[in-house]
């Protein structure tokens, strides 16, 4: 990424209401991964405007009209944001092309995703929350009513910048929070497009706001802001240990949405093309930067041998190129820093003694040699142990361990620190019930590998997150319970001073 000061910049901030650019004229040249182009100058915001963006959402918060709007007007605003995704889903799907590098029927899907995130939110605004308690008095009412947290800093990670947005600023608005969104400063432009819609939806001045910049500078005063109530963090291991230790001092709500190591597990007796064919998208998919992306494919010993001869095969006819291109089926990796990580981690594997039987390279065609692509990598004869096998490498890389007996299945399954996702592959119907039941991983799928729903929730187990996003705990999070207990019948106690 390359940084510029003192360039004109764009007015990507918003703030209040209104679109700024940064207080310190800095700006950055958002790259397309696939041939290092500038897509879009954007301004990069800090600390200055990071904070003005919270004293706008607090204002909004407690003053002006948003706290008084009801479920039913917050629902209409989601809606209406929904249908504005769909009326320009072309050209938000080709922005995010264009700034993740990820093809643009993943770009559509997404769009298409976040719709759907939008809608299911728009209803659950208007489900009834409260709930009466029999306290066992007649003359006590007792009720519990669920009320927004407040303002929330919305931090979100590069690799599914706009859905991973959504996830956060929907079930937030739908509660009737104000909030502060903090995208990635590698992949900004597509949440700047989503702000714009909400804000031709109507949301009152204040409600969304949107800083871009560096974690550090821009990402870090809204977490220790003591004018912020809650963190939802979407990213990395580290940096979310680092918000989590950093709000402490303010005592705010942490959501926090890590990484993930997470098994694929294939028994024999599956349907072994489909599991093939699943095991290739599951790993590869987006070029392997996925939070959930299977990239530990945990085999039967019996079927290993065929398993992997198929798949290594099929992994070498994987077509790299232009996301925008029809026929492409994976696009480059995000920048050349992440690329030099994946490298690093593909000596790793081989210092370590795993066995390259894919990829382990950049692509020989000529024409990709502007962009940051890396050719999908598989290793086989893993132990799990090993750092390829623990660490996400967050890239193209599949790394290969067998397995002789259900348990030893689990074993290798749940041997991680963390706790994201897993499959199991089988048409044993009641081993794929106990496996899925045993496995430490906030989503299972059984035959399946990566599908979500917006109505189920998606979190972490172990280190891989506090809290959850979707369903209905995805709303949860932004509420906060406040328990009104009414005495019908007041009398004096006599306590003290009888
Ligand atoms: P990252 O942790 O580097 O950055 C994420 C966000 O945090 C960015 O907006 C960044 O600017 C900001 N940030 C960085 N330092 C900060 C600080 N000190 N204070 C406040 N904000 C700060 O992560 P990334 O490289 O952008 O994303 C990849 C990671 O995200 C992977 O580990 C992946 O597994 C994870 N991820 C998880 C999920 C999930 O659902 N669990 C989904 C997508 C991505």
């Amino acid at each position: 990424m390359r940084l510029n000061r003192g360039r004109t910049a764009t007015s990507s901030l918003f703030i209040g209401g209104k679109w700024k650019s940064a207080s310190s004229g800095a700006t950055r040249e958002i790259l397309n991964p696939y041939d290092q182009s500038v897509v879009r100058t954007v301004d990069e915001g800090d600390r200055t405007d990071a904070l003005a963006a919270v004293a706008a959402a607090r204002a909004a918060f407690d003053g002006g009209p948003w706290p008084s709007w009801t479920p039913r007007q917050r629902s209409e605003l989601l809606h209406r944001t929904a249908e504005y995704l769909q009326r320009d889903r072309a050209e938000i799907a080709r922005l995010e092309t264009l700034d993740t590098g990820k093809t643009l029927v993943e770009s559509g899907i997404d769009v298409d995703d976040v719709t759907a995130v939008f809608r299911y939110y728009a209803g659950q605004a208007e489900a009834d929350s409260g709930r009466v308690v029999d306290a066992g008095d007649p003359t006590i009412r007792s009720r519990v009513v669920h009320e927004p947290v407040g303002v929330c800093a919305l931090i979100t990670p590069w690799n599914y910048p706009l859905l991973q947005a959504s996830w956060k600023v929907a079930p937030a608005l739908a509660a009737g929070n104000t909030m502060v969104l903090k995208p990635s400063e590698i992949t900004p432009l597509t949440t700047v497009r989503m702000v714009e819609l909400i804000e031709e939806a109507g949301a009152p001045a204040g409600v969304v706001n949107l800083v871009l910049g560096a974690g550090a500078t821009a990402g870090a005063p809204l977490v220790e802001s003591p004018d912020v109530d809650l963190v939802s963090f979407t990213g990395g291991l580290s940096t979310g240990q680092m918000i989590m230790r950093t709000a402490a001092d303010t005592v705010k709500n942490v959501a926090l949405e890590l990484g993930g190591k997470n098994p694929n597990i294939v028994f024999a007796d599956a349907d072994v093309e489909t599991a093939i064919d699943h095991a290739l998208t599951a790993v590869f998919f987006h070029a392997g930067q996925v939070c959930s992306a299977g990239t530990r494919l945990i085999v039967e010993d019996s079927l290993h041998d065929a398993f992997v001869a198929e798949l290594v095969a099929r992994t070498e006819r994987i077509r790299l190129g232009n996301g925008l291109h029809e026929h492409t089926e994976s696009g480059p990796l995000v920048s050349a820093e992440h690329r030099d990580k994946v490298e690093a981690y593909v000596r790793l594997g081989i210092e370590e003694g795993a066995k390259l039987v894919a990829g382990g390279k950049r692509p020989d065609e000529p024409e990709l040699s502007h962009g940051f692509f890396y050719r999908p990598t598989v290793f086989d004869d893993c132990t799990q142990d090993m750092r390829i096998v623990q660490e996400e490498t967050f890239g193209p890389i599949l790394t290969v361990e067998r397995f002789t007996d259900e348990d030893g299945a689990v074993t290798l399954g749940n041997h991680t620190d963390y706790g994201l996702a897993g499959a199991v592959w089988t048409r044993d119907a009641a081993r794929a019930e106990r496996v899925a039941r045993r496995l430490r991983h906030g989503t299972v799928w059984i035959n399946d590998f990566g599908p979500y729903l917006p109505q189920a929730e998606w979190g972490g187990f172990k280190r891989s997150g506090i809290g959850r996003e979707l369903g209905h705990e995805g709303l949860a999070e932004y509420r906060q319970a406040k328990h009104i207990y009414e005495n019908t019948a007041p009398v004096p106690q006599r306590w003290f001073a009888r």
